[in-house]
């Protein structure tokens, strides 16, 4: 007797393959298994996906070829699994075998069944946790008494809208203890937007329920580290799997409760590859699996705000349930919001007067102050007076980026690098001049201004950067985080890295010096993202109310524009979030925009502009006949805003529909159309197609 087994393998996205190979066994491999098989002159991982015995399948016996091994030292990936793999391949429009092998640990690639079984046995046994909590636990605040309560009696989705300091992270470490101590089997998965976040929310979790309970799972680990995580998750024996976007993925066999932290942060979204959401297939996975799901943010992005509305007038309301906890815990209130008018100073200020007198106050009495500047390097173009040349990238549509530390240009597109020229290399002037301001000049200003300040004990003031450039060393960013919690820090100057999740303590203000760019983005979500980013800013100031009190101080958040008119920040100095979403969500719904339509981008990267619009063009008239198309707008194909990148021409088009349904059947016909459609004239070079769903940056 022989079995037909078809097997996911990791195959090119727009293979020509198909989904699934077929394979014969000697012997029944369960659904789920993991396989080795023959693919062209390799032997590679795969996931039996489904089987059949050979008689339904007559003649495949001679056919097809032997799989090579069954790894049956491991459980089946589960149905629950499996399902989510494939809902993740048909909605995000990306093989099974690539979704599929990207969620397996790299590491299990290698493993032949008898390193895989020695690895088993090295495992530590199943850890084991009570409610009985190791540290000492706080008395909730009402306002998580009653979130809690409502999450235990509702069916959810739920969207916890919770201030920053409101105690978010209680409410989640509490929703898992009651959830182990009515079900000591049973799994939780807590994810948070990026690796930087956490080590600080592992400590709580491993606090609270035992270092062995609890395992992460991100790309900063090494492939053993995430072999082994991996294992104790879809083993049982991790209770909580903590973990950024790909964590989604995770194989959990006892899964019921899903926390997505700060789940408007646009990480979330993958933004190469299968581009997934992490937070939409977490909703997805717990409906499918029955487990419930938690969004909690300060800021929700406009999608779930929108879906969590309540019922009013024929509206029945959204599907989500919404757990507002407004009130800082121990009634520290949020920062005042101070805007400063940038028209009213003398041209060229990078820092008002009021600004720096406030953060020298800060210093004068020992407090922290935090400088947030989006933008990293030195200046973000060095310029010829003389003649107007301009330090392009010679490969890209963008500028180069002058950093000072190693005087070098850099492209943040491509890559390239080069030293600093002496001189104009067009015209010879040995003047040439950094226009713009980043973060390290920022630092640099910073540290001239306030040279001659002293701190308290007559000791110079000290000033430090965090951004992708101070923390590209392993253990870089943990030390200069340990260092501004430890106090050793006075104004801290950085990116959005340092505006997310940290829970300082003694940051009493924190400013913006120039947010503008984003209020007339050509992103319909610039606004939502800028409105969050300051909100997640103000946010970090006046954590500690019993700080606060101690040193008599209070929480202040700078906004330096030229704007201070904005609607925008008329909310954000209310700290409404609320406002300003319903003015965002009337806007989007008199233009049709999501979250009141649904659309996708398909991208094109060509050697011309020409060919990757050619092809988008085409692209568009062979939709024309697809089922779908008469409910999906079709709009023209333009460039990318940065047009191009490494020498490579980027043009796509947007397509977008009032039902969700309808873009995903025409985005099924679609695909064999796009494939047939690649092929480029001899010589033309080929055409790189991709497909982005619901995406996050237009
Ligand atoms: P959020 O995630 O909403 O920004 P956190 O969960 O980090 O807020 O809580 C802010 C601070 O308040 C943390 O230091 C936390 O330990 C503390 N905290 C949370 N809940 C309580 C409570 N019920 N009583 C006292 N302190 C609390
Ligand atoms: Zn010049
Ligand atoms: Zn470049």
């Amino acid at each position: 007797m022989n079995w037909c087994i078809d097997v996911a393998v990791q195959t090119p996205a727009h293979s020509a393959l198909g989904d699934v190979l077929s394979y014969k066994s000697p012997v029944a491999v369960a659904p789920g298994a993991l396989v080795r098989v023959p693919l062209g002159r390799r032997e590679v991982l795969g996931v039996a996906w489904a089987v059949r015995s050979a008689g339904e399948d007559p003649g495949s016996e001679i056919e097809l070829k032997p799989i090579a091994g069954v790894l049956d030292a491991l459980p089946p990936l589960g149905d629950g699994w499996r399902d989510l793999v494939a809902f993740a391949a048909r909605y995000y429009q990306r093989s099974l075998g690539e979704i599929a092998l990207a969620a397996l640990p790299p590491q299990l690639r290698d493993l032949s069944a008898v390193q895989l079984a020695r690895r088993l046995k090295r495992q530590a046994p199943a850890a084991c946790v009570g409610g009985e909590p190791a540290a000492a636990v706080v008395a909730l605040t009402a306002e998580q008494t009653e979130a809690l309560a409502r999450f235990e009696a509702e069916p959810g989705p739920f969207l916890l809208f919770g201030s920053t300091g409101s105690g978010k992270t209680e409410v989640y470490l509490r929703s898992v203890a009651t959830l182990l101590a009515r079900e000591p089997a049973a799994q939780a998965l807590v994810m948070v937007p990026e690796i930087n976040l956490t080590p600080q929310l592992e400590a709580r979790f491993k606090a609270r329920f035992g270092a062995d309970a609890v395992v992460s799972l991100h790309s900063g680990m090494t492939n053993p580290q995430r072999l082994a995580s991996w294992l104790a998750a879809h083993g049982g024996a991790a209770r909580i799997v903590l973990g950024t976007r790909m964590a989604v993925f995770a194989s959990m066999p006892a899964l019921r409760l899903i926390v997505v932290d700060e789940e408007h942060d646009p990480s979330y979204k993958q933004q190469e590859g299968a581009r997934y959401s992490a937070r939409d297939l977490a909703v997805w996975r717990g409906r499918r699996e029955g487990a419930k799901v938690i969004l909690g943010s300060a800021t929700p992005s406009l999608e779930s705000w929108h879906r969590s509305r309540p019922a009013e007038g024929e509206d029945a309301g959204g599907s989500y349930r919404r757990l507002a906890m407004p009130s800082r815990v121990g009634a520290g209130a949020l920062p005042a919001v101070r805007l400063v008018d940038m028209n009213l100073q003398p041209p060229k200020t990078v820092l008002s007067g009021a600004l720096l007198d406030a953060i020298g106050q800060r210093i004068a009495r020992g407090e922290q102050s935090m400088v947030f500047l989006n933008r990293r390097g030195y200046a973000p173009v060095l310029a010829c007076g003389d003649c107007g040349w301009k330090s392009e990238c010679p490969h890209c549509s963008a500028f180069r980026v002058f950093h000072k530390i190693d005087r070098t240009l850099r492209c943040h597109h491509c890559g390239f690098t080069e030293r600093v020229p002496r001189a104009c290399p067009a015209c010879g002037n040995p003047d040439i001049a950094p226009v713009g301001r980043g973060t390290e000049r920022l630092e640099e200003h910073l540290g001239e201004l306030f040279a001659p300040v002293r701190r308290p004990d007559g000791s110079a003031v000290r000033i430090a950067r965090i951004d992708a450039d101070s923390t590209r060393k392993q253990g870089a960013l943990e030390s200069q985080l340990a260092a501004v919690h430890a106090g050793e820090v006075d104004v801290l100057v950085g990116t959005q890295m340092i505006a997310k999740g940290h829970d300082f303590r003694r940051i009493t203000l924190v400013s913006a010096i120039n947010p503008d760019g984003a209020l007339f983005s050509s992103d319909f979500r610039a606004p939502e993202r800028l409105f969050g980013l300051l909100m997640q800013s103000a946010g970090r100031a006046g954590r500690d109310a019993a700080y606060l009190t101690a040193q008599q101080s209070s929480a202040e958040m700078w906004i330096q524009t030229h704007h201070p008119q904005h609607p925008l920040f008329a909310a954000l100095l209310r700290h409404d979030y609320a406002a300003f979403a319903q003015g965002e969500l009337s806007e989007r719904a008199a233009a049709g925009m999501p979250p009141f339509a649904f659309q996708a981008l398909l991208r094109a990267d060509a050697r011309t502009q020409e060919a990757a619009q050619a092809f988008l063009n085409a692209a568009s008239a062979a939709a024309e006949a697809l089922p779908g198309a008469d409910r999906v707008t079709r709009y023209p194909a333009v460039p990318l805003t940065i047009q191009r990148v490494a020498n490579v021409e980027r043009a796509q088009m947007l397509i977008e529909s009032g039902s969700r349904a309808a873009l995903q059947k025409l985005l099924a016909g679609w695909q064999p159309l796009l494939h047939g459609l690649r092929r480029q004239p001899e010589g033309k070079g080929v055409i790189r197609w991709l497909v982005d769903v619901d995406p996050q940056a237009i």
